[in-house]
């Protein structure tokens, strides 16, 4: 047997024609670079989204840094975010000089939860960054009481909640600007690397367009030190064709991870809880078991991927646990020891999750 983590050309094969003259189309026209998709594709992201703006950049990691940035958040201000989570979103807080806040985590849903935010606020706290962990939307409606009080900006990572919903929302839409990533694994992937800010506030985009393109209002004219981070146009037309499609995959991995969840009712593993706060879109299929290392093994053998996201919370990370030797966050350390996430992808069959489930309960 051989099920995969994810398999990135299903959706080439399902979509091969329309993503071929894609291509062809940019290679043809010859325009590279912030060229006509990009702008396409930003006006049909905001639609989607419901914002008024959209601006495309390099990648997740970019955009969450090139939000931060245009927030105003730097040097001495510091960060609550969650430690549960892919390191890029500490990442882009320590590149503007700020300091990350690790607050602990809802043992059900992974994500942040409200009243460590609420007990973390300080008076240097400049901004929240909530992370849908796996594609469950954060519980948004206590945090966004709370940065209204204290006066904070909310920079959402979602870049593994396309499509999520929260509040009546798309994910992304409910904070100050909301950041997305468009690595190929990620519910709407590219053939490359990828990401986009959504935000509704005028000045927030322009700043964002600046910081993308070398600090430029206007062409060789310079006012500040910016980067170079733009999606290509190629990968701005593949994600085009994709993104007809995204409610189609999202609502695949709904009814896959439906089944999964069926199946494995009364198996002893606890399943992905759906708070019924938001929509969940599924990018891991998560589970918990105190004997999550046998589960691994026996997966393995039988040719199953399976993966351990995230095996080390942030804090405990080399690279930050010289800053956090007095933290303690017990939800999160108990976690990480127990969850793994199996296959899950709109085109993974029936048959794949039973075979998957049959290993996990042989296992048990
Ligand atoms: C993938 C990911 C990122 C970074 O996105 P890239 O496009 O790979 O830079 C940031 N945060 C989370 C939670 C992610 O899963």
């Amino acid at each position: 047997m051989n099920i995969p983590m994810v398999d990135v050309n299903a959706q080439y094969r399902d979509l091969k024609q329309e993503i071929d003259s894609a291509i062809a189309g940019v290679l043809e026209d010859g325009r590279f670079i912030l060229g006509p998709n990009v702008n396409a594709f930003e006006k049909e992201v905001a639609h989607y989204c419901g914002t008024r703006h959209a601006v495309a950049v390099a990648s997740g990691t970019d955009a969450l840094h090139l939000a931060l940035r245009a927030a105003g958040v730097g040097e001495g201000d510091e960060v609550i975010t969650s430690p549960f989570t892919f390191i890029a979103t500490a990442e882009a807080i320590s590149y503007v000089g700020a300091t990350p806040v690790f607050v602990d985590i809802d043992p059900r849903t992974f994500n942040m939860d409200p009243d460590a935010v609420a007990a973390a606020i300080t008076d240097k706290t400049c901004a929240v960054m909530p992370v849908h962990l796996f594609g469950q939307p954060v519980d948004m409606a206590p945090i966004v009481a709370l940065c209204e009080q204290h006066n904070l900006k909310i920079v959402e990572d979602c870049a593994q909640s396309f499509g999520a919903q929260c509040l009546g929302k798309k994910s992304g839409a409910l904070g100050d600007l909301g950041c997305f990533s468009f690595f190929p694994s990620k519910n709407l992937g590219a053939f490359g690397d990828g990401g986009m800010v959504i935000c509704d506030d005028d000045t927030l985009a322009e700043s964002l367009r600046v910081y993308r393109n070398h600090g430029s209002y206007e062409r060789y004219h310079h006012s500040l030190i910016g980067y170079n981070s733009r999606l290509d146009e190629m990968q701005a037309a593949i994600l085009r064709v994709k993104l007809k499609q995204i409610d189609r995959f999202n609502e695949l991995r709904r009814r896959n991870a439906h089944i999964y969840s069926e199946t494995l009712a009364g198996s002893g593993v606890t399943t992905p809880l759906e708070d019924g706060k938001g929509l969940h879109v599924y990018h891991q299929y998560t589970i918990m078991h105190e004997r999550r290392d046998a589960i691994h093994q026996a997966l393995t053998d039988a040719g199953i991927a399976s993966a351990v996201y995230y095996p080390i919370p942030l804090h405990q990370q080399a690279v930050y646990k010289a800053h956090y030797r007095d933290v303690s966050l017990p939800v999160t350390e108990s976690v990480v020891t127990q969850v793994l996430s199996l296959p899950i992808y709109p085109e993974l069959s029936q048959s794949s999750i039973d075979a998957v489930c049959d290993v996990i309960q042989n296992a048990l």
